[in-house]
């Protein structure tokens, strides 16, 4: 399933989060989305997944309007924000049910069940979620985003403050459940992309500044944090 960025702009006030951004994710790609902070991946990330309207330029998931049909593209993509909102009163499986019924799951026990397994929560599964490690939250932000079997994934910053066991883990699972989807994740971590996709796109205040696969960066031969320390000067 793919995704179509086509000239976006988003305006926060006076500040332009991003400027005239255009890129296509084909299917079945997994993409890394870098940049320092502050550069407009989150944003991009929220317009995406229907969260933000942007002030101008398309959006089409599937060839579906983010704008005009955002329910369609609302089923089709799973979103797991930055700041991963979950509800630490809430216990692991009665989040996943809230959520499953949110996008009327059908067979919904059953799933919940299968997202327990598939994210490895099977031990915290009894916690709530406030009782769980970082690391555990993200495997719970994973399987709220793929709870609905969404074609695209999109996952802002999904590492990020996880300790090394748990990153390596973490990205384990990424790059399983990314076997049959078309993923975009953040990070500003150059190995993290280097670990995970094939493909890497760098934006630096809210504009495109590289898109080429891994492989190529690579063969520049220079180490990785160069690289992206060169394009975003
Ligand atoms: P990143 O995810 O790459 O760190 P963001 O997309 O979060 O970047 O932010 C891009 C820019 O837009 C930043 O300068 C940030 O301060 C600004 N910004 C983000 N959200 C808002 C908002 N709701 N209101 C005003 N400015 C914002
Ligand atoms: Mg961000």
């Amino acid at each position: 399933m793919s995704i179509v960025v086509s000239h976006i702009t988003k305006n926060y006030g006076q500040q332009k989060a991003l400027n005239d951004v255009s890129f296509s994710i084909k299917s079945g790609e997994i993409v890394g989305f870098l940049g320092p902070n502050g550069a407009g991946k989150s944003t991009l990330m929220k317009i995406i997944c229907c969260y933000l309207p942007p002030t101008d330029g398309s959006v089409k998931v599937s060839n579906l309007d983010v704008m005009e049909q955002s329910m369609e593209v609302r089923k089709k993509v799973g979103y797991l924000p930055e700041h991963n909102p979950l509800y630490l009163d809430m216990y692991v499986k009665e989040y996943l049910e809230f959520v499953g019924r949110f996008y009327k799951v059908k067979n919904l026990s059953a799933r919940v069940k299968e997202m327990v397994e598939v994210t490895g929560l099977t031990i915290e599964q009894n916690k709530k979620i406030g009782q769980l490690s970082k690391g555990y939250r993200q495997r719970v932000g994973l399987a709220q985003a793929i709870i609905h079997d969404p074609q695209v994934l999109i996952l802002d910053e999904p590492t990020t403050g996880l300790d090394p066991n748990q990153l390596i883990e973490i990205r384990a699972l990424i790059k399983q459940l990314g076997k049959d989807k078309t993923v975009m994740l953040s990070t500003h971590i150059m190995q993290e992309v280097e670990a995970i996709c094939e493909r890497v796109i760098i934006i630096n205040h809210g504009k495109i500044v590289a898109d080429d696969s891994m492989e190529r960066l690579l063969k520049k031969g220079q180490p990785l944090e160069k690289i992206f320390q060169e394009f975003t000067q």
